[in-house]
C-alpha cells in the first residue's frame, strides 16, 4: 500500500501550475496529500484562490497523470482548511522569484510579530524580482490573474507580478 502512495507522489511530482509552469502543484501547496482511503487511494488537492479557474484543469491533469501511470486513485477536492500562500514551499517561492514573480509574503500567522502589527492593506513593500529594488509601486491590484497584483519597479522600470499572500 505504501508503495502505491509513493508511486502516486512520484507520478504527480512533474505536474505544474497551469498558469506558472515552473512551480509544481506540490510546491504550490495545492497537492496536499496522497492517502489510503476506505475505498482506495485518494489524492487530496485544495484549490488556491476561489477566483482561480485553474482548479478544474488541475483536477483533470491529476486524473490524467494517475491514469497514465496506471495508478487508481480518487481525486478529493478539500476546501477546508482553506489554501494559504504559507503552504507554498521555500523551493516554490524561490522558483517564482526566478520566474520573475515576486513570491508572497508570509501571512501574519508566521513568526514575524512586527509584520503582524504593521500588516498594512496596501503599503507593503514588494521587492522587484528583477533587480531587488524595494522601490516599487502597485499598478493594478489584479495582474494577469486574480491571484496576482501587477507591480512596476521604479528603478529598472520592469513590470512584474506579485503573488498576493492569501
Ligand atoms: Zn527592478
Amino acid at each position: 500500500m505504501t508503495t502505491n502512495v509513493e508511486a502516486a507522489w512520484a507520478a504527480l511530482e512533474p505536474l505544474t501550475d497551469p498558469e506558472i509552469p515552473v512551480i509544481s502543484l506540490r510546491e504550490l501547496g495545492i497537492l496536499r496529500d496522497v492517502r489510503q482511503g476506505a475505498d482506495g487511494l485518494e489524492v487530496v488537492i485544495t484549490p488556491t484562490y476561489s477566483g482561480c479557474p485553474a482548479i478544474s484543469q488541475i483536477e483533470d491533469d491529476v486524473r490524467a497523470t494517475l491514469l497514465a501511470s496506471g495508478i487508481e486513485a480518487r481525486v478529493v477536492t478539500q476546501l477546508a482548511p482553506a489554501w494559504t500562500t504559507d503552504w507554498m514551499t521555500a523551493e516554490g517561492k524561490a522558483k517564482l522569484h526566478a520566474y520573475g514573480i515576486a513570491p508572497p509574503h508570509q501571512t501574519p500567522a508566521g513568526s514575524n510579530v512586527l509584520r503582524f502589527i504593521a500588516q498594512p492593506a496596501k503599503a507593503e513593500t514588494v521587492p522587484c524580482p528583477h533587480c531587488g529594488s524595494s522601490h516599487t509601486v502597485e499598478s493594478s491590484h489584479f495582474g494577469s490573474t486574480a491571484c496576482k497584483a501587477l507591480y512596476k519597479c521604479l528603478d529598472c522600470q520592469e513590470p512584474f507580478d506579485y503573488f498576493k499572500p492569501y
